[in-house]
């Protein structure tokens, strides 16, 4: 049985260790975890996780589930290199470990912010567990946030801190929030209902720097010469993959570790999976890197598959989901720029799904606080059959109706 070794602790290092038990698989598995918290849920960390009153473990694994399923975790332990004529990978405590297969899923970092006034006190990021805890304390101290991208996180955040009757302002270098995933008509509804909640949204106004006092952060100056005051910074710019130790192994990376349609690097014996691994996305038909938590399980399931013997491209529908204050935005599949919008419902009532088709095929489901399109969504898209832009002109069309 092989000897399988897991470098990272995160949604998908511990899926595939689980997978490859539930697959029957009863050789050796060790996962490396750098970070010293046992495994644990991301996205409560930019959601309730962060509104709690007291901080609240979301663990991924019961505390005896590692050990019940002869599950080696090794927490608080990196994987420094990898010796590939040997398959070992040797580890930060000055140890050592063989692998017939390694699985990367190392994740990603946050992208620190590049611009003056960065390293100023009271400027935060939000990735781990620790960082989830010092930005809580924060938040409860502070009287006015500022956040720097209107991506996920920091519009989660932002609605968490609006909630809290913090003052909020948010400054996005595009003209419209998370236009690098949603429609222009979810993107629209999404930046009205912060501005609705009192939020203050700044599209087209990059950040140029930070201003301080003392050492702490006191506001920021957007493109347009504006000063933003504010006692808090988080800085939610997007993130960037851990190549480093895929890099130095000479294995292949280009925004990601690159690996085929079975999640292969171009080293046999190495995988790459979750929001490390670029991969050919067979609903996209491009090469592209993911950061959700499907991603994570689904490409954690398919090489444990793989690590057996069981060899496939890999097909799974990407599929995500964002809690913003009142909005509950569903995404299945991927939308790209250019694609053609349908909207069902109506946006005023703050309840629709946007409709995305590539020449005619639809590609994505968008759904803001309608859940029952978002399920419908996830059966129909990988089928056969599915609605025209014609079928979506019936006042009486539901893709729960058409899905049956
Ligand atoms: P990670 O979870 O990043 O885990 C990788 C782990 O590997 C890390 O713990 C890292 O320390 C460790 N590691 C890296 N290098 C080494 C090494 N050399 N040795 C040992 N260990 C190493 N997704 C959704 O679908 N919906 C959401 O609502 C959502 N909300 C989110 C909210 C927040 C605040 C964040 C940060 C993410 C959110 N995501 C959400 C994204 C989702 O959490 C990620 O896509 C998912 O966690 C990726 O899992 P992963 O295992 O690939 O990487």
């Amino acid at each position: 049985e092989p000897r399988v070794v897991v470098v990272g602790a995160g949604h998908a290092g511990v899926q595939v260790a689980d997978a490859l038990r539930g697959n029957g698989h009863t050789g050796p598995i060790t996962i490396l975890g750098e970070e010293h918290h046992p495994p644990y849920q991301r996205p409560p960390l930019s959601k309730e996780q962060l509104a709690a009153e007291e901080v609240s473990d979301q663990p991924l694994r019961g505390r005896s589930h590692f050990a019940e399923h002869d599950i080696e975790l090794r927490t608080g332990v990196a994987a420094t290199a990898l010796d590939r004529r040997e398959r070992a990978v040797a580890l930060s405590d000055g140890g050592e470990l063989r692998y017939d297969a390694l699985v990367l899923a190392t994740g990603a970092d946050n992208r620190r912010l590049d611009v003056p006034g960065a390293e100023l006190g009271g400027v935060h990021t939000l990735r781990t567990r620790t960082d989830a805890d010092s930005l809580r304390a924060a938040l409860l101290e502070a009287s006015s946030v500022l956040v720097l991208g209107a991506g996920f996180i920091g519009l989660e955040f932002a609605a968490v801190a609006r909630e809290q009757g913090k003052a909020v302002t948010v400054l996005e270098a595009a003209e419209l929030p998370l236009t690098r995933a949603l429609s222009p008509d979810a993107a629209s509804h999404v930046a009205a209902a912060h501005r609705g909640a009192g939020t203050e949204l700044r599209c087209g106004e990059p950040v140029s720097r930070l201003t301080g006092e003392n050492g702490r952060v006191s506001g920021a100056i957007g493109a347009s010469g504006t000063h933003y005051r504010a006692d808090l910074v988080l800085a939610g710019i997007g993130v960037a993959p851990r190549v480093e130790l895929a890099e130095r192994a000479g294995l292949e990376v280009a925004d990601g570790i690159v690996v085929d349609e079975n999640l292969r690097t171009c080293d046999p014996a190495i995988y790459a999976i979750g929001d490390c691994a670029n991969h050919p996305n067979a609903q996209a038909g491009i090469r592209t890197r993911l950061e959700s938590v499907q991603n994570a399980m689904d490409q954690a399931r398919h090489v444990a598959s793989a690590v057996l013997g069981r060899e496939g491209a890999y097909r799974d529908l990407p599929w995500f989901w964002s809690v913003q204050g009142d909005v509950r935005l569903q995404i299945a599949g991927l939308r790209m720029p250019g694609d053609d919008d349908v909207v069902l419902g109506d946006p005023a009532d703050g309840r629709f799904s946007v409709c995305c088709f590539r020449d005619g095929r639809l590609v994505a489901v968008e759904s803001v606080n309608r859940p029952a399109d978002h399920v419908a969504a996830r059966r129909l898209l990988p089928a056969d059959r599915l609605p025209t832009p014609e079928d979506l002109d019936d006042p009486d069309f539901s893709l729960k109706g058409f899905a049956r």
